[in-house]
């Protein structure tokens, strides 16, 4: 889960860990996903490190955090 706020209308919404697997797959090899505003339609730019982080931290992730250190 992931707190934006849009870039068009400011206001906040959130994406369920399901959609930010989608974004964080369609921003592959790309520095921001787009995500729609439920509110206005627009997309938003989030940064795919921000969406890596989100699904890192959600207890219900369905992959593992990798241990690389
Ligand atoms: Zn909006």
């Amino acid at each position: 889960m992931l707190a934006i706020t849009c870039d068009k209308c400011r206001r906040r919404y959130t994406a369920t860990d399901e959609e930010l697997q989608v974004y964080l797959r369609e921003a592959e090899g790309k520095k921001f996903a787009l995500v729609l505003c439920p509110h206005c339609g627009k997309p938003s730019k989030v940064a795919a490190d921000r969406i890596t982080q989100a699904l890192r931290f959600s207890p219900s992730a369905a992959n593992p955090p990798e241990a690389t250190e």
